[in-house]
């Protein structure tokens, strides 16, 4: 038995044989061409190809892992016609008469480096997409297909990583788990592996590959990270006893839909979720939530290539509201700058973004992109139960300012006879220290209080929340976090405001009763967390 070690990307356990995923390699030779018009039909007749597979996938994905995951095909789609590429792949014929493979290989080359050395996590990982984009091409110009998949008995795929379309066309009813020897937690095959519900551990290393064989017995444990080739009796016996009880867990946590989030003693609590996208809804229809207490609404932004219209924007929250049919949905208005950039904002580059130019900074600065989005929100607010959310308050001032402005649109839709809902509740995001220490100030302005304990924390305690080396000095049950939202819900409560929890701490079972006896009225977790959370709540007792 050989005992590997990697992250895990999705907690479950399997045990099966390996299947070693082998790409077909994209072998590509340069050849002198005399015919480069023929080489060009010949490229763009590739691109065609491609388009059309990347579309099935993309349906298939939709299907599979929903919307919001499958979008990262729809962006290989438009990478297809990527100026800059195609213009690199179009010179390198033209100037160098050479066939379009080789063009496509020295472009992908020349991209993939660019991409891989650039400061921003998020963009490094885009150097995969652009390998995955032109391998395909160039299997479209050989006339070599797609890559290959799992066989038909039920396999665990170990492959050396595994690019984003390769991830989506393994079939998902014959794949028990798959392992990478390399890759990172960033990147969108990761994050298409949380939402396809398989075992899933990435990056245990090069030595993998040598060890694990076709056929050979393989167990995954993607709680831990530990991947076992050739496992022992007892290394098997342990896993299927978890595996037994993860299935067993599972099926208990399906019994408490439709259940009350109510402790022993009576005390009731909402447990909402968290979207980043109209794709998310069907996670929380799935996993019963009691609303969406955070919809990121950058998200919107991120996706788009230019400032989403009011129009675009209204009908993505009328969708969300509509879906929720009359339950709580609390949209927080853009949250960018800091780790989420958009090109089209044309934002300066900054030392420390995330004390800068960032969220309601931003929409103060320029009312007009402020406007448009208040405009849609109010809107939609007549399909359902609204909630609005400003990030990133720290002064008595900011949140004026945001409900002067909410009033001048009430007005103006008022005026124009276009129907909202008056009652549409405005609250804040407490995520700075400076809006928790002033909260008595701020709750009387407002309904709501959403704690962002992941901003909170990394303010408080001084720590980049995106910089890995700072883990260890990063205590997410600090005392002077704990104190800030217990102050917060003080002055909520004392205000005739309520507050819940939107940050990841939500989700953290440990501080589940801590969270209640403060009062907290609501917990907003990712979908997968609301029936662990609704459980956990069942079983505290406050007195
Ligand atoms: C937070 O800061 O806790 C939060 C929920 O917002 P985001 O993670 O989007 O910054
Ligand atoms: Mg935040």
């Amino acid at each position: 038995m050989v005992v590997f070690n990697g992250k895990g990307v999705y907690g479950a356990v399997a045990i099966g044989k390996a299947h070693v995923f082998k790409r077909q390699a994209a072998e590509v030779r340069r050849v002198s061409v005399s015919d480069t018009a023929a080489e060009l039909e010949r490229f763009e007749n590739a691109k065609a190809l491609a388009a059309e597979q990347l579309t099935a996938i993309y349906e298939k994905a939709l299907k599979e892992v929903g919307e919001t995951n499958a979008e990262i095909f729809e962006i290989h789609i438009m990478m297809l016609d990527d100026e800059d590429y195609n213009e690199s792949v179009q010179s390198i014929i033209e100037t160098q008469s050479v066939n379009a493979e080789y063009a496509v290989a020295v472009t992908s080359d020349n991209f993939a480096e660019m991409f891989a050395s650039m400061d921003d996590a998020y963009m490094q990982a885009r150097s995969a997409d652009v390998k995955d984009i032109s391998n395909r091409l160039i299997a479209c110009l050989t006339d070599r297909g797609g890559s290959s998949g799992a066989s038909d008995e039920k396999m665990i795929v170990c492959a050396d990583d595994l690019a984003p379309s390769e991830t989506v066309s393994l079939d998902k009813d014959k794949v028990l788990a798959f392992v990478t020897a390399f890759g990172s937690s960033n990147s969108h095959t990761a994050i298409l592996a949380r939402n396809m519900n398989i075992a899933a551990v990435i990056g245990v290393g090069e030595d993998f590959l040598k060890a694990a064989e076709d056929g050979c017995l393989v167990a995954v444990d993607g709680h831990t990270g530990e991947v076992f080739v050739d496992p022992d009796e007892e290394t098997v016996k342990r896993l299927e006893e978890k595996q037994a009880a993860d299935i067993k867990k599972k099926q208990l946590l399906q019994d408490l839909k439709g259940k009350e989030n109510v402790t022993l003693d009576g005390k009731k609590v909402n447990i909402y979720a968290n979207i980043g996208g109209v794709g998310g809804i069907g996670a929380v229809l799935a996993n019963d939530a009691g609303g969406i207490g955070l919809f990121r609404s950058e998200f919107l932004y991120l996706e788009s290539e230019d400032y989403p219209t009011e129009e675009q924007q209204f009908q993505a929250y009328k969708k969300v509201l509509e879906s929720m049919a009359g339950k709580k949905v609390i949209i927080r208005t853009l949250d960018i700058g800091a780790d989420k950039q958009i090109d089209y904002f044309k934002l300066d580059k900054e030392d420390n973004p995330a004390l800068g130019f960032r969220a309601i900074r931003i929409c103060l600065t320029r009312p007009e992109i402020f406007r448009t989005q208040l405009r849609a929100l109010y809107r939609a607010s007549a399909f359902g139960d609204l909630g609005i959310m400003f990030p990133m308050i720290t002064s008595v001032s900011e949140v004026e300012k945001c409900l002067a402005l909410c009033r001048e649109i009430r007005e103006e839709l008022s005026a124009d006879g276009i129907r909202f809902n008056e009652k549409t509740e405005l609250g804040i995001m407490i995520e700075t220290p400076a809006a928790a220490v002033i909260s008595d100030r701020l709750a009387p302005l407002v309904d709501f209080f959403s704690v962002g304990t992941n901003d909170l924390t990394q303010y408080t305690l001084a720590c980049d929340r995106q910089n890995a080396k700072l883990e260890a000095f990063v205590d997410t049950h600090h005392e002077a976090v704990l104190r800030l939202i217990e102050m917060s819900a003080k002055n909520a409560h004392a205000n005739n405001a309520w507050i819940g929890i939107c940050g990841e701490l939500a989700a953290d079972l440990s501080l589940t009763e801590t969270f209640l006896r403060m009062g907290i009225d609501e917990l907003s977790v990712s979908a997968p967390f609301v029936l662990p959370l609704r459980e956990k709540v069942r079983s505290i007792s406050l007195k």
